[in-house]
């Protein structure tokens, strides 16, 4: 007896999580903007609702996912009514603030709201290693865990709404600066002709071998305490000019790499001879903004 799940939103992502919940034997109704998008999950047994209103009507949870919170809002806005007493669960990208003001509309709508974060891409949907996090209400988690775990693992973090997102936000963070990493070194050996392709066994294993220093800075920004620095910012900052003027020799832009650099000199500049690779977090914190 699998929970009935709707999926709205049916675009590469939105298909994937409604295949998965078929494959776990959910009934599942869809819905999306262009219908065509639904004819193969009605293939594999997808009810196809004709309206939004339909949609949200066929199943105690519904799952969203769109391409922004707006366009959530614009989808569900009008039939906010029709979620009362229903499981709403947002999969959509968006920032922890949108994630606690639609907490705040759907719960004011009587829905019960979980925000999640989809650390995967479409493939890995419905597999083990698709991490999905979730936030916001502990009773609809702990209800429905069984049936968000056909998605991928689910893990719940907190009642905050808004922590989904901002955990998902930060480690999308993380994820950019090593692809922005990477397209710099493959570009750098580019300019002398060597195939991304060949290098990037070495990259993947000079990453492998950095990522085991993460944990240790991590505990020295968390105790504030001075690292045990074998690696200290002064030399570093030396290097890293050096990256730059090659970069330049070679011809290749160093656009990626300046706001690193004037991070690194401002930390320098503000501690003297005492910065150090933790206190770069610290160097980073600005006034929260209100959007
Ligand atoms: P797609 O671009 O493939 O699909 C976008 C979806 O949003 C479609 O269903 C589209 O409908 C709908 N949409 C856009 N504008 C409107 C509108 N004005 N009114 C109604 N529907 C609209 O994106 P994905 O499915 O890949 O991504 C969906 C969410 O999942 C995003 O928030 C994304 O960040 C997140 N995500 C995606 C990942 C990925 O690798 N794909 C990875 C992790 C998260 P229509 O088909 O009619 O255009």
């Amino acid at each position: 007896n699998r929970t009935p799940v709707t999926v709205i939103g049916l675009g590469a992502m939105g298909r994937a999580l409604a295949g998965a919940l078929l494959d776990n034997g959910h009934p599942t109704t869809v819905w999306n903007r262009s219908i065509d998008k639904a004819k193969r999950l009605a293939v594999r047994g997808a009810t196809v609702a004709n309206t939004v209103e339909e949609a949200i009507a066929a199943s105690p949870v519904v799952v969203v996912c769109v391409l922004d919170y707006a366009v959530v809002r614009e989808i569900l806005g009008p039939l906010s009514g029709s979620l009362a007493g229903r499981t709403l669960v947002n999969l959509t990208n968006g920032t922890p603030k949108q994630a606690r003001e639609t907490a705040e509309w759907a719960t004011g709508y009587g829905a019960d709201y979980l925000d999640g974060g989809i650390m995967a891409v479409p493939v890995m949907i419905g597999r083990p290693e698709a991490l999905i996090l979730y936030s916001g209400s502990p009773g609809a988690f702990g209800l429905h865990e069984r049936t968000l775990g056909a998605l991928g693992t689910a893990t719940y973090l907190n009642a905050d709404a808004g922590h989904a997102s901002l955990y998902d936000l930060a480690l999308l963070a993380a994820m950019y600066g090593m692809f922005g990493g990477f397209y710099q070194a493959a570009a750098m050996v580019g300019s002398e002709k060597v195939p991304a392709a060949e290098f990037a066994p070495m990259v993947v294993s000079w990453l492998n071998a950095m990522t085991v220093a993460l944990p240790t800075v991590a505990e020295a920004m968390d105790t504030g305490a001075g690292a045990d620095d074998d690696s200290n910012l002064q030399m570093q900052a030396v290097s890293f000019a050096n990256i730059l003027s090659a970069s330049r020799e070679q011809g290749i832009s160093t656009e990626l790499l300046e706001p690193m650099q004037a991070l690194l000199n401002r930390a320098i500049a503000a501690q003297r001879g005492g910065a150090d690779t933790p206190s770069l977090i610290g160097m980073l914190r600005t006034d929260p903004v209100s959007a």
